[in-house]
């Protein structure tokens, strides 16, 4: 069924299992270091035709894989809660954004534009194109598994670049079935490769040294994006760099505590809070914590942890076993530096990877738990007596993806905004997420931006010709 996938030789498999019940859920094949280079092939031979294509015709082929999305909406969905854990509502909700990237590129795709300059001594001209940089090798993580995918597939096609998508080894099933929407949509063979190499490490650098990738786009932790940037620095390959976060949650005295609460649940908790954006770091002002504190944590202590098919379940559980020990080990670890735990503070009792909802109070501001991402249903809080003069703490870290900020006063919110070190901040927002802006961030959080117009200029290279008539 799933055409994308390169296999030569392909003798081993990967075992996908559903992380609430430890069922198997599918096998696919462990491409080999021939596998991934053949795919990179592939795309090198279909980039000769493909960045010729119309770009109405490459847009009508990226709506019809919207289309197609939308109408597997549930069966997508059931298939990323069955590999990644996440509950159903969240799945259906990260399908519609992740088939949004292709809706949204789809119309970009009509939209390269170039333009006409005069040279300053008004001798000659600059005529400025854009062309597609070409073979893009695309790596994605596990926690949104559809949208990651989409959000560099989208983009790259609208470009006329073709690609090879190194999918998460936790979800590989979501990325065959996007790749295989992408054919049933028309896009020809040869466009969208997906290779599932495990260990990676071997064929990613075997397929950024070959010569034929011109064009890195990662989704992940900073560590393996740092990584990356080295290899890709031998041949000079065009890297973006979506990486990790550490976002802090700031509630101002001023702040309407309910809309605070909302949108604590919304940045802490969407995905169960194994998400790039999640707010990691709770700093409330000290003349609304007790309010805040109170209503965040009934509305934690609500959720229901459990497989996230079941009706009525609202928390998944985490992704692995490994995800699972690091989070029961950062909050024994808080715990132990003085936290008190107002609700949960444990994992599930039925040998699934799922951990209750979790949040912590008396954290001190250099507590360990608010120096890295959490990556899990956790909510360190931190109470502060003046939010203007506690900026260094905001931004004393080595990431700066998003901020989220709760306050009743606009120009304050917007003042404040100006100072945070992130590329995004969610102002009275729990959700900063949107195919239509400029998504990315700043510090160790990456280089580049994708979704918005910007999303498309990192798969174009800008060409000028001195032009003289
Ligand atoms: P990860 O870095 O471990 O893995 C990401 C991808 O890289 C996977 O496909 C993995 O198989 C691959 N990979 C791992 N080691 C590699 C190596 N040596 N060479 C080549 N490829 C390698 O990250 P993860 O655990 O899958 O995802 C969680 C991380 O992703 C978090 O840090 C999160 O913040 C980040 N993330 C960032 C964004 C963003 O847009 N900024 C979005 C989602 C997730």
């Amino acid at each position: 069924m799933f055409s994308a996938q390169c296999q030569t030789d392909a003798v081993t498999k990967i075992e996908v299992s559903n992380p609430a019940t430890g069922a198997i859920v599918g096998h696919v094949d462990n491409s080999s270091l021939e596998d991934c280079l053949t795919a990179v092939d592939r795309a090198h031979d279909a980039f000769i035709t493909w960045r010729r294509v119309l770009p109405r015709q490459r847009a009508e082929m990226l709506r019809r894989a919207y289309d197609l999305m939308m109408a597997e909406q549930k069966a997508l969905a059931t298939l990323i809660v069955q590999e990644n854990g996440k509950v159903l509502s969240d799945a259906m909700a990260e399908v519609a954004y992740a088939a949004e990237f292709f809706r949204w590129f789809s119309e970009e795709a009509v939209r390269i534009d170039g333009d006409l300059r005069h040279a300053p001594n008004g001798d000659y001209w600059f005529a400025v194109t854009r062309e597609p940089v070409g073979v893009s090798l695309l790596i994605t993580p596990w926690n949104f598994p559809a949208a990651m995918a989409t959000r560099k597939i989208g983009p790259a096609l609208a470009a006329g670049c073709t690609v090879v998508l190194k999918a998460a080894t936790e979800t590989p099933l979501t990325a065959l079935a996007i790749a295989d929407v992408l054919a049933r949509a028309g896009v020809p063979d040869g466009v969208v490769n997906v290779v599932t190499p495990d260990p990676p490490g071997e064929a990613v650098a075997a397929m950024l040294a070959g010569g034929k990738v011109r064009k890195l786009s990662f989704t992940g932790s900073t560590r393996v994006g740092a990584l990356l940037l080295a290899q890709a620095a031998d041949r000079v390959i065009n890297c973006s760099m979506e990486l990790g976060g550490n976002a802090p949650f700031i509630v101002c005295d001023d702040a309407d505590v309910d809309a605070a609460v909302d949108g604590a649940m919304l940045a802490k908790m969407r995905n169960g809070g194994a998400a790039c954006t999640a707010a990691n770091r709770f700093y409330v002002h000290e003349k609304v914590a007790g309010e805040f504190v109170d209503k965040f944590t009934a509305r934690m202590s609500s959720l229901v942890l459990g497989d996230g098919l079941t009706d009525g379940v609202t928390l998944g559980p985490l992704v692995s076993r490994a995800q699972h020990q690091r989070v029961v080990g950062v909050v024994q670890q808080a715990i132990a530096e003085g936290a008190v735990v107002q609700c949960g503070g444990k994992a599930a009792d039925d040998g699934s990877f799922g951990y209750h909802a979790t949040v912590l109070t008396n954290v001190s501001p250099t507590a360990t738990i608010l120096k890295d991402e959490v990556f899990g249903p956790v909510a360190p809080i931190v109470v502060v007596d003046d939010i203007e003069r506690s900026m260094e703490l905001f931004n004393g870290v080595e990431h700066g993806l998003v901020s989220y900020l709760y306050t009743g006063d606009t120009a304050r919110g917007l003042r404040l905004a100006g100072q945070l070190e992130t590329g995004m901040v969610g102002l009275n927002r729990g959700l900063v997420s949107d195919p239509a802006a400029p998504f990315g961030g700043v510090k160790a959080s990456g280089l580049g931006r994708e979704g918005a117009h910007e999303g498309l200029l990192a798969f174009l290279e800008t060409k000028y010709v001195a032009t003289q008539w």
